[in-house]
């Protein structure tokens, strides 16, 4: 995708009856199975084991993948829908296979066919749970800064470090983790060179898995702290080639952030049907407060935005599924999705007066959920820097193609 120059063809969302399907299947589980108990998933802070079960009997951990790797053989738009409708529902249990893609699918991509069979298979039957661990305590959007290290011996790898916000570490099998396996350079343009993926499996001697962050949204999804001290991980466990790990991450963000704009649309939507609800059976002056023009207007320019957000989303998906670049599109709906997300929450609050922040009611669960969006998976701030230096090179091109 071009910005400057942009072509009719990336607009082309291609819609099947599997697509429709699935949404349909997400929907009712959400909404039979999620619905009674988001409620006390937030305000007791875990995830009934069951819920993860039923997810992955239905398919939902391996969406994208293949049949042969256990996959149910879909695409990328269809993940977009099955995460939408969960997050509609409830986004801390839509968290489970978002952080869960974060390594099935530089697994599918980078992966050796060996390694593929092994653990992508597992991952996407949902036999095996898988997190993700790049963050640190003193590295976060600044991926290129971690500081962990990997060590090459004759019959393997040893890792030293911390990771922290390690999420779904509370019940993963398998985690993706990241090293450094080459001194940083000094020339800080190749800070990032020498970054290393691997593949660890819980129980590995000197790998522990810490206890769970607090955090305002999102509640019972778990995000732990990750401790290496001497981790001994064998050759074959390395993803991807040596030393080019940072733009494995990065691709495999590009297909996270797909998601995070879904859970950003799920929330939003759920917010839009919360305030409408309550508007219009809320009488105030003797008529419902939706009579009045400004929840109205508000309520109608929230709706506009969703559609639009929903639309680049799947737009986002779309030009994945047709091997197009999508990465600048992903980076749009991911910020814009969770943005909108945050303004529909701030609305149902609004519309909703006291109710609106009272636990008793999810009005003030969407924004608490919102807001953790809007960090992970690169924070909206890196992706609006990521668009500009985009724009910014292709203005430098089309001067230079001009001259
Ligand atoms: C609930 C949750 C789950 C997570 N799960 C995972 C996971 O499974 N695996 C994993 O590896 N990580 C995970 N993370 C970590 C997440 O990816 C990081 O928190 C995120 O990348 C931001 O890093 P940071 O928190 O260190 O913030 P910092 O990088 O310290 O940023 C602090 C602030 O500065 C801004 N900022 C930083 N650099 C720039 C810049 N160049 N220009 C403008 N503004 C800038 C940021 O936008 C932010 O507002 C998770 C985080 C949360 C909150």
């Amino acid at each position: 995708m071009v910005i400057l120059e942009p072509s009719i063809s990336d607009y082309h969302i291609q819609l099947k009856p599997e697509h429709q399907e699935i949404q349909a299947l997400a929907r009712e589980f959400a909404r039979n199975e999620i619905a009674p108990i988001a409620d006390s998933i937030d305000k007791e802070d875990q995830i009934p084991e069951t819920i993860v079960r039923k997810m992955a009997d239905l398919g939902f951990l391996g969406v994208p993948y293949p049949t042969e790797y256990g996959g149910v053989g879909s695409d990328y738009l269809s993940m977009a829908l099955v995460i939408e409708e969960l997050a509609r529902i409830s986004c801390a249990v839509s968290v489970i296979p978002v952080a869960h893609t974060l390594i099935a699918m530089p697994l599918f991509v980078y992966g050796s066919e060996e390694q593929k069979k092994k653990f992508l298979s597992p991952l996407a039957q949902g036999k095996k749970i898988g997190a993700h661990a790049m963050t640190e305590p003193a590295a976060g959007s600044d991926v290129a800064g971690i500081k962990t290290t990997a060590r090459r011996e004759d019959d393997g790898w040893v890792l030293n470090g911390t990771k922290t916000f390690c999420t779904n570490g509370d019940i993963a099998d398998l985690f993706l983790v990241f090293a450094r396996t080459s001194d940083i350079v000094d020339e800080e343009k190749k800070r990032h060179l020498g970054l290393s993926g691997f593949i660890l499996e819980r129980g590995m001697e000197g790998f522990t898995v810490g206890n769970p962050i607090g955090k305002m949204g999102i509640r019972g999804s778990k995000s732990v702290e990750l401790v290496l001290e001497g981790v001994k991980v064998p050759h074959a466990n390395l993803l991807g080639e040596e030393g080019k790990g940072f733009y494995m991450a990065m691709d495999c963000y590009d297909h996270g952030r797909i998601e995070v704009a879904s859970q950003g649309i799920g929330v939003a939507q759920a917010a839009l049907e919360a305030a409408a609800k309550y508007a219009t059976q809320r009488i105030a002056f003797g008529k419902p407060i939706m009579e009045f023009q400004s929840p109205q207007f508000m309520l109608g320019e929230a709706a506009s935005e969703i559609q639009a957000a929903r639309l680049l989303t799947y737009q986002a998906a779309s030009l994945r599924d047709q091997g197009k670049e999508f990465m600048p599109t992903a980076c749009m709906a991911k910020m814009y999705a969770t943005e909108v997300g945050e303004r529909t929450a701030l609305i149902a609050i609004k519309l909703s007066g006291s109710a609106g922040v009272a636990t008793e009611y999810p009005m003030e669960r969407y924004l608490r959920d919102i807001q953790v969006t809007k960090i992970y998976e690169g924070t909206n701030d890196i992706q609006r820097l990521t668009l500009g230096r985009l724009i910014y090179k292709e203005a430098q091109a089309a001067i230079s193609n001009s001259r």
